[in-house]
């Protein structure tokens, strides 16, 4: 099992299932989301994930297009996304986690976006420039 939780301390969760999923966004709202140049996102097992305290505390951001944006209402930590069907898999911000999240990265997604102020890394990673579900990687 993996916890995590927000800045301040206010909102905890905890995650019962290996994370099934780890990519890198550069969308621009992941940039804008986290004020850095990409997102590290882990996906979770359907209803494996839980949130234990602050649950009040929680705020989230509803784009017409796209998952709700779950942040601490006290110090603004983002902290993960979902879509309103319960059974879909949630989003985890992996910066938020308590310790490793047991599973290594496989993708870097919406480079095409990616910021012009910091190069993307050469890690070897399939780059693709929409969504790993919309696009194909770069052939280079
Ligand atoms: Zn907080
Ligand atoms: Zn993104």
């Amino acid at each position: 099992m993996v916890t995590g939780g927000c800045l301040c301390g206010g909102v905890r969760f905890e995650i019962t299932e290996p994370l099934v999923a780890f990519t890198y966004c550069h969308c621009t709202r992941c940039q804008r989301r986290t004020g850095t140049a990409a997102s590290a996102n882990g996906r979770t097992e359907p209803g494996s994930f839980r949130v234990t305290k602050g649950e009040d505390r929680l705020r989230a951001w509803r784009p017409e297009n796209g998952a709700e944006k779950w942040f601490c209402g006290d110090c603004g930590s983002a902290l993960y996304s979902r879509t309103t069907d319960p059974t879909a898999r949630i989003g985890v911000r992996l910066g938020t986690l308590d310790s490793d999240p047991g599973i290594a990265p496989s993708a870097r997604q919406f480079v095409a976006y990616a910021a012009s102020w910091e190069p993307l890394p050469d890690d070897g990673l399939p780059r693709y420039p929409e969504s790993t579900a919309n696009s194909e990687p770069i052939v280079s």
